[in-house]
């Protein structure tokens, strides 16, 4: 069957309610015990979350027994998919033996080796328990090492739930100030203001006024934290000129570069700062280095890490954590890991070259205004006619969001699970043919929603 030959006539409008019978079942059971039904902020819901039952490679099964191709692949964490046999193998044995000790374990030492050797810069590890621990140490280690309490970051860019990293992540046309000055924006209310004081905000790839930014407040500044292509603020690149340029000046007053990977060490073997030419002082990892468990990481030059060096009595940076370097997280980052070899990489770089490549060739045949970004595994598509070049214009207006909101029910009427709001990720079990079904599939969506399109070229972009 052809992918047009399965369309419902009412997905003109977007289709029937996108989940089915079990997952509403199991929404209202979940409204009995979370706040809003949910856990987490970043689950989407079209108007409910789809209930997942188990995943299998490329693919996962929801509630109601119905297949999706999965480019969310828990935001983008597994690398191989679901259920990838070398990680579950590793996990039953080390099950056997026990989840988490008090002491050190060997398989610590292993996958640290493993990060040292492949990632250029560095040169030691500690590890903890997610992204977001990993982002708010690898701060804490530039204050340690610098004694300054402040940091700049890119507008739009997320890294997690440290509220120094928060700031600025949910900028609106409202609030974000003027261009040549992006406003330090609150994340919740009753956010300190003295958190909002000690972050700088740069425009991204903005190389005038973000120089002028980190010299005005260098003195105070203990680390610039850079994503190389920061996904929520438009899965846009770092310009090799940008990087230059701010490097330069946090070199030249004592400012650490910090480069978050929690995302895009997927980029390439030895990850993405290498890839883009970035380079950093300290890293702060995730997701795929701990193989679909749990996990976080702070790397860096060994004279930086030596602030969590507590061999000689208190350090610098005190940093624990009950459940940091379990062997249940090692091992099955190790093994996920040691499996992502340059041809795994070639792989899922191919792929992701096909559907951009197809993405864009459907875009220029139906000229629509859509755009896509992206590199390596990672990809975005933006409703507007050229792709953005920073946070404000990656900004999702009212129409822009309908339009993502319909697409993304669209590709789930298809089998295909395209976030909505962030990027979409590949896996290595993916094949061509999961590739062409997803360009397929934006083929006959543009097809079909012509209607849309007046609407999001008047309103579609941010102003
Ligand atoms: N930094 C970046 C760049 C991320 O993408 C994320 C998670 N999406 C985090 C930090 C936070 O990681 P976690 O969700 O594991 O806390």
């Amino acid at each position: 069957m052809s992918v047009t030959d399965d369309l419902q006539p009412s997905s003109k409008s977007g289709g029937p309610p996108a989940v089915g019978e079990r997952s509403q079942q199991a929404y209202r059971r979940a409204r009995a015990v979370f706040p809003d039904g949910t856990t987490r902020i970043s689950i989407e819901r079209d108007p409910l979350p789809r209930y997942v039952s188990r995943g299998d490679g490329a693919y996962l099964w929801d509630l109601d027994d119905r297949r999706f191709l999965d480019l969310n692949n828990n935001y983008t964490t597994l690398i191989h998919g679901h259920a990838y046999a070398p990680v579950a193998e590793t996990l039953t044995r080390q099950l056997a033996d026990g989840s988490c000790f008090a002491n050190p374990t060997e398989s610590e030492i292993a996958l640290a080796g493993l990060l040292c050797e492949r990632i250029p810069h560095i040169d030691r590890v500690r590890f903890m328990n997610s992204g977001t621990e990993a982002v708010m140490f690898a701060i804490k280690a530039a204050r340690a090492y610098s004694g300054r309490p402040a940091i700049a970051k890119i507008e739009g860019a997320f890294h997690g739930s440290y509220d120094w990293a928060e700031v600025g992540q949910a900028s609106t046309p409202d609030n974000w100030g003027s261009a040549q000055q992006p406003a330090s924006t609150a994340f919740y209310r009753g956010m300190p203001q003295s958190v909002l004081d000690d972050v700088v905000i740069l425009p991204l790839n903005a190389i005038d006024i973000a120089r002028k930014l980190l010299r005005q407040h260098a003195g105070r500044l203990a680390a610039l934290l850079l994503d190389p292509m920061p996904s929520r603020a438009g899965l846009i690149a770092l310009d090799p000129d940008y990087i230059a340029a701010i490097s330069e000046i946090c070199n030249a007053c004592g400012i650490l570069i910090i480069s978050d990977e929690v995302l895009n060490l997927r980029q390439s073997y030895r990850g993405a700062a290498h890839r883009y030419g970035l380079k950093a002082d300290l890293f702060s990892l995730g997701k795929i280095i701990g193989g679909g468990l749990p996990i976080g990481a702070v790397g860096g030059r060994e004279e930086v890490m030596t602030v969590f060096d507590g061999s000689r009595g208190r350090p610098a940076l005190p940093q624990g954590g009950t459940f940091s370097a379990n062997p249940l997280s090692m091992a099955a980052g190790y093994a996920a890991m040691a499996a992502l070899d340059d041809a795994a990489f070639a792989h899922l770089e191919s792929l992701g070259d096909h559907i951009r490549d197809g993405l864009s060739a459907a875009i220029e045949r139906h000229d629509a205004p859509f755009s896509v970004t992206g590199a390596a595994s990672l990809l975005r598509l933006h409703p507007r006619r050229s792709a953005p070049r920073n946070f404000r214009e990656a900004f999702l207006t009212p129409a822009g969001k309908a339009a993502m909101t319909a697409l993304s029910r669209f590709y789930g009427h298809h089998g295909v699970l395209l976030p909505r709001e962030t990027c979409a990720s590949l896996s290595t079990p993916m094949t061509v043919t999961d590739a062409r079904h997803v360009v397929a599939v934006f083929d006959a969506f543009l097809a079909e929603q012509r209607e849309l399109f007046p609407t999001l070229e008047r309103d579609g972009a941010a102003p």
